[in-house]
């Protein structure tokens, strides 16, 4: 029986299942970690072409269940909570990066993307199914509506793509929402700045969103700061591109 609490939702869709597994085009010798298997539908098919998988389970049942249907050579069981695990604990060969994927609990999805940016640079790239209003507002551009905090935080770390929307039909049970598929390539060389700052300077600009940029970060900034770093003390923050924001974080102290 799904738990709510686990936000289990599994997919059944086969078609859909065969299209996230064609995106990721898992190879043998990739090094995967999927983040909640749940029933396995998706682990089945990627250790199709794996020769190991690596997955993070929060549910102990379901935890006994993999354990008793797959090959412990082939599947690695991390039972516990994927916004504790250490991923970059899995062990990797020489010059290999981590492939990250799974049908995410929705419920965890923007704390768990943020515990993941942490070892971006060791990351070749993520492929999520989450909520499709989230993938939205990850891949937002400057002047939409959609784009925010999530946004720039972000993009300053990975390209981003919304790859397909998956209706709520193709999972037992629905969920009330309608979901996409999101794949996530950590940049080679995100622009120099403190992650820290940047979250301090993005936070407070959209704190409050009808207000022009320049009262939003009043007592951060001044108007001419502003001015100097580039941006217009009138813009709203959904209009400042993440590089000026950036620019905003490393001018703070
Ligand atoms: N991958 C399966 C599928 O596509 O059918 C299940 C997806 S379901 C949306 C989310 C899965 O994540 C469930 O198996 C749930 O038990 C597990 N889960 C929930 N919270 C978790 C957490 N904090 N850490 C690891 N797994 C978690």
């Amino acid at each position: 029986i799904p738990r709510k609490r686990f936000g289990q939702n599994f997919l059944t869709d086969q078609g859909v299942l065969y299209d996230i597994i064609r995106a990721i085009d898992p190879q043998p010798d990739d090094t995967m970690v999927e983040i909640g298997p749940g029933l396995a539908a998706m682990t089945r098919l990627l250790l199709e072409s794996l020769s190991r998988l690596h997955v993070v389970e929060l549910d102990r049942d379901l935890v006994a269940r993999l354990q008793r249907n797959f090959d412990p050579d082939k599947l690695v069981i991390h039972a516990g909570d994927a916004l504790q695990f250490d991923f970059a604990s899995i062990p990797r060969a020489e010059g290999k990066k981590l492939r990250v994927v799974g049908n995410l609990p929705y419920n965890i999805s923007s704390p768990l993307l943020f515990h993941l940016a942490q070892i971006a640079p060791q990351v070749q790239d993520q492929h999520f199914m989450l909520q499709k209003e989230v993938v939205e507002r990850m891949v937002a551009e400057p002047g939409s509506k959609a784009y925010g905090r999530l946004s720039v935080m972000l993009q300053w770390r990975y390209h981003m793509e919304l790859l397909f929307v998956v209706p709520p039909t193709a999972f037992d049970p629905p969920p009330q929402v309608d979901s996409a598929i999101v794949r996530m390539i950590p940049l080679a060389q995100p622009l120099a700045c403190d992650v820290g700052k940047l979250e301090q300077v993005v936070t407070k600009a959209f704190s409050q969103r009808r207000k022009v940029l320049r009262n939003c970060v009043a007592g951060m900034f001044s108007e001419n700061e502003l001015i100097d770093a580039g941006i217009n003390p009138q813009a709203r923050p959904e209009e400042v591109p993440m590089e000026q924001f950036v620019g905003l974080a490393n001018r703070l102290p």
